[in-house]
């Protein structure tokens, strides 16, 4: 893979939509908190949802495919 992992020159630092959901979380954790997870289309992996990298944009590790916010 010769591109990085989006950390390139190009970077997509412009944010289309506002999708602001919920801003307050629940209480509880730190950072980690439900609704924090991505799932991929394909074969159903899940991730953690990594801030600010919105799901759509992250690939699935196993398959590669496309992710959604679960
Ligand atoms: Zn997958």
């Amino acid at each position: 893979m010769p591109s990085g992992d989006g950390t390139g020159p190009g970077g997509s630092s412009r944010g289309t939509g506002t999708g602001r959901r919920s801003g307050k979380g629940r209480g509880g954790g730190s950072g980690l908190g439900p609704g924090g997870l991505c799932v991929c289309l394909k074969c159903g992996e899940k991730i953690s949802h990594q801030s600010g990298i919105p799901c759509f944009e992250t690939r699935c590790p196993k398959c590669g495919g496309t992710m959604t916010r679960e």
